[in-house]
């Protein structure tokens, strides 16, 4: 059995689920005894034998699927997977959870095992009949004469949920049915007792359904019914295929112009809503687009059960969704937003997957109160949405017009981001570091500055953030390097310099190779040792999640790059990912020295990080120390290193050398 644990061990030959261990090549290690008690074989089962190749066997038998998330598993991308697959042997319709987690082998191979487990898709009934119902494209339920449900299929619970999100198959005394828009034609089948057939109209989802009713010789029905929506409206009117999305069935952004263009032509008033998903885009990426798209079905379907009629919700985006209605009071307003923001709050856990919470973020323009034609309506509401994200105290914003000046002012920062920064009024200033105990400079942090002609004091968050999000990160942290590093080439030269120089990297610049090829080549340029080169990462990058970050990671310590964590302790990635980098030194952030004689709670989460930083071998450095309290405080906890106001603000790089380089 190779590598394999004797725990794993154990598990693999208790289990009633067929499991197979791979090893990092995708080779099979081990299968369980599982395997050999199938009564069936399949094409799998014949090849499947150790050291054979799992992933040729996947390939050979076009399983694409799960062969992309066997190797996204092996190359570290994502540590699990699972989805629900339906397959037939020798005429058995069953359907099987297929699911597959890392697996770390050896302290460093990774492989992966592999679990299926097979279920048959109604335990209810094991005739030819139900493979049969089952397998159909159409919807089936039958009852009996009292209405009650006998019989439905998967298909079918999908959609009269759809129809009725209370409906209740499972509950025979359920009067669920009788509140569907079928009831009618159903009771008219079963008074007349001869097949029919009609086309029903939902409004609620809204869609069409051609339902087929067979009375039944002991009295019941036997029913069965498709979706039309797409058809209908094809013979209805040519053009209204492209008004519904497709995925949610929803109105598109398309028929949301037209109902909008349509109120403002008979003067309405009316308010829109601009909803995006936070969250979605990262579930999207880490768990594929397969289930990205389901999220939006569960999405869609709580919209549809939470709006009333006088509202219309369509999907106007990848994850943007809209909502409009005749309301226009503000107070009104705010009443449906919080109970959208609270309602989802309480629906998204069952949807969303664990570590990742999902919530949603809202914009609101009203017409005509804010702007008098459809463009204008939609493109406020979305910088209402835009600045709610950026808003912690809630998660809706109405629109403002002051929202259309910090606009151009956002815009304005970027043209000149995209310009010759030497002509930009951009500098950069250092933070020392000291050792408490000796009163020593440790090092150094450079820190931008931008004190802008015409509106002041920009903050770094703020241009870092459109630089970040304009592609002008790579530039200007460029411009940092260049300016800074010349002056610390020449303080090596004149005062035999060798503390580290930290930089701020943030996640994106962190996956650019090209930039830290650059930034090999300007270390070497200016003959500034490696070691002398600290890049500080915010723990809240997604490290987990993009592959092309550890490998810049790992690259910069091959070249003996120093490697910090900046503000530990307020993101929420997965350190794990990093103990393998030998981090050199966390930062500790300001909140937690904030709370220090204030919170007990804070306290004992920085004796935990103390304890962290000893595990991992690593320096800790607190950050923003302001008080003389604060530093003898984490002086008792066995913390010297210290970066804050306490000891010095950020200087100019010239006041730097003149206080710690000429006056030693
Ligand atoms: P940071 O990396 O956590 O940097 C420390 C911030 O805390 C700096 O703010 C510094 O001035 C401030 N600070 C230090 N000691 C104290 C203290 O005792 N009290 C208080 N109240 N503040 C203190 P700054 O310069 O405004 O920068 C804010 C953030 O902007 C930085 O946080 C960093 O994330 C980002 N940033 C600044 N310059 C750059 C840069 O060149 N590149 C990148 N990527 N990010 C930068
Ligand atoms: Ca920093
Ligand atoms: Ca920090």
């Amino acid at each position: 059995m190779g590598t394999v644990h004797p725990f794993t061990k154990t598990i693999l030959s208790t289990s009633e689920d067929l499991i197979i261990v791979l090893d990092d090549t995708g080779k099979i290690l081990n299968k369980n005894n599982a395997w050999k008690k199938m009564k069936q074989t399949n094409e799998y089962t014949l090849l499947m034998t150790e050291n054979s190749s799992f992933i040729d066997l996947l390939e050979s038998t076009h399983n694409y699927e799960q062969l992309d998330s066997i190797q996204k598993v092996l190359r570290g991308e994502i540590d699990e997977f699972q989805q629900e697959f339906t397959g037939s042997v020798e005429e058995n319709h069953y359907c099987y959870l297929f699911r597959i987690y890392k697996l770390r082998l050896s302290s460093n191979r990774i492989g992966a095992i592999i679990i299926y487990s097979v279920y048959k898709k109604h335990a209810v009934a094991n005739s030819e009949v139900t493979s049969i119902l089952e397998s159909m494209t159409d919807a089936f339920f039958s009852v009996d004469k009292h209405w009650n449900v006998t019989y439905i299929n998967e298909y079918g619970k999908t959609l009269l949920s759809n129809v009725h999100p209370s409906f209740n198959y499972s509950n025979s005394e359920s009067p669920s049915l009788i509140e569907t828009e079928f009831y009618p034609f159903l009771q008219q089948v079963m008074l007349e007792k001869k097949t029919q057939q009609q086309e029903i109209y939902i409004p609620s989802i809204p869609t069409w359904f051609e339902v087929k009713a067979y009375p039944r010789a002991e009295g019941g029905l036997s029913v069965f019914f498709h979706h039309i929506a797409e058809r209908k409206n094809i013979e209805k009117d040519l053009r209204s295929f492209a008004y519904y999305d497709f995925l949610t069935n929803l109105p598109n952004r398309r028929m949301t112009y037209d109902i909008l263009q349509n109120k403002i032509k008979n003067d309405d008033p009316f308010s829109f809503f601009y909803i995006e998903l936070n969250g979605f885009k990262l579930i999207n990426d880490m768990y594929g687009h397969a289930r990205g798209d389901a999220l939006l079905v569960d999405i869609a379907n709580f919209f549809n059960q939470i709006i009333q009629v006088d509202k219309v919700v369509a999907r106007v985006g990848g994850d943007e969704f809209a909502i409009f209605t005749d309301e226009v009071n503000k107070e009104q307003l705010s009443i449906i937003a919080n109970k959208l923001i609270q309602e989802f709050q309480q629906t998204s856990e069952s949807m969303s997957v664990p570590s990742i919470p999902l919530s949603l973020c809202i914009g609101i323009s009203r017409y005509p109160e804010d702007a008098p034609d459809t463009d204008l309506l939609f493109r406020y509401a979305n910088l209402a949405m835009y600045a709610s994200k950026k808003r912690n105290d809630k998660n809706f914003s109405f629109f403002e017009r002051s929202m259309i000046v910090e606009l151009e002012r956002n815009v304005n920062i970027e043209n000149e981001l995209h310009g010759d920064l030497k002509e930009t009024s951009i500098h950069f200033v250092v933070q020392p570091q000291f050792n408490s105990i000796t009163n020593a400079v440790i090092g150094i942090e450079v820190l931008t500055r931008w004190i802008h002609p015409k509106y002041g004091y920009i903050t770094p968050p703020e241009f870092i953030e459109i630089a970040d999000n304009s592609g002008r990160i790579e530039e200007l942290t460029k411009y940092l390097i260049s300016e800074v590093f010349s002056k610390v080439a020449r303080w090596i030269r004149d005062y035999g310099f060798d503390k580290p120089v930290a930089i701020n990297i943030t996640p994106k610049l962190l996956g650019n190779r090209k930039f830290f090829n650059d930034l090999i080549h300007f270390i070497q340029y200016y003959r500034i040792p490696p070691q002398m080169i600290d890049i500080e990462i915010t723990e809240n990058a997604n490290l987990n999640t993009d592959q092309s970050i550890l490998d810049n990671i790992a690259f910069c310590r091959k070249h003996g790059i120093r490697l910090s964590l900046d503000d530990f302790g307020t993101g929420y990635s997965k350190l794990a990912d990093l103990v393998d980098f030998q981090i050199d030194k966390l930062k500790i952030d300001k909140y937690f020295v904030d709370k220090i004689g204030k919170e007990t709670n804070a306290e004992l989460i920085l004796h935990t990080f103390m304890n962290l930083a000893k595990g991992l071998k690593c320096d800790v450095l607190a950050e923003g120390v302001e008080t003389k309290e604060q530093v003898d405080y984490l002086n008792s906890l066995g913390l010297t290193y210290f970066q804050g106001y306490y000891f010095s603000k950020p200087i100019s790089l010239d006041e730097f050398e003149q206080s710690y380089l000429q006056s030693n």
